[in-house]
């Protein structure tokens, strides 16, 4: 069993990086013949999804165009505390084909508020891929097209995902141990 210490926690490895890019390649073959012959944009959401959007966005045939966002927390005037902004729309996406590349969907409130965002925006048609999912902490009613792993619901680490910060290069995805 192969194990890591980040920070103050250990963690041990659940999903190989081999089994993680044999199952990006089979989405991105699913995302290729899905949307043959169309145009997409592919919109990262950062910081947690670069890892897997750089892998799946290697493996993509398509006419195809990447953009990321990030949600940002900053306080706002209300006394409520703080907001999140999706900071770093540089696309125009009015009318396109949309796939938000996710690293992990739990709770889904992240999905929703991005979903809602590119609603208003008038894109052509929305679809959600994440590599990993939460059915057990899922809430929303959003439907996820394409899904990489579902995982138990516990914290994570590894491929893009991060512990206070640290975690984000290892190559698998490993699972804090109680
Ligand atoms: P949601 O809005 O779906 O509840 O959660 C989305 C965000 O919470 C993810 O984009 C991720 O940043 C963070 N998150 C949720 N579960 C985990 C986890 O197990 N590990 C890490 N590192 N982050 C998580």
């Amino acid at each position: 069993m192969k194990e890591t210490v980040i920070l103050d926690k250990k963690f041990m490895e659940m999903i190989s990086g081999d089994e993680i890019n044999k199952r990006i390649e089979e989405m991105a073959k699913e995302i290729n013949r899905d949307f043959k012959g169309k145009e997409v944009v592919f919109l990262g959401i950062l910081n947690g999804a670069f890892l897997f959007t750089a892998e799946l966005f290697k493996k993509i045939d398509l006419k195809a165009r990447i953009s990321f966002v990030k949600l940002a927390s900053y306080e706002g005037t209300r006394s409520s505390g703080s907001v999140k902004e999706l900071i770093g729309w540089n696309e125009d996406i009015k009318g396109k084909v949309i796939i938000v590349l996710e690293d992990i969907v739990d709770t889904g409130h992240t999905l929703e508020r991005i979903i809602g965002e590119l609603t208003i925006r008038n894109v052509a048609e929305i679809k959600v891929a994440t590599l990993l999912f939460k059915p057990k902490a899922y809430t929303k009613k959003i439907p996820i097209d394409y899904i990489g792993f579902e995982i138990p619901n516990d914290f994570v680490v590894g491929f893009g995902l991060d512990y206070d910060g640290y975690g984000r290069n290892l190559p698998s995805v490993y699972t804090l141990i109680k």
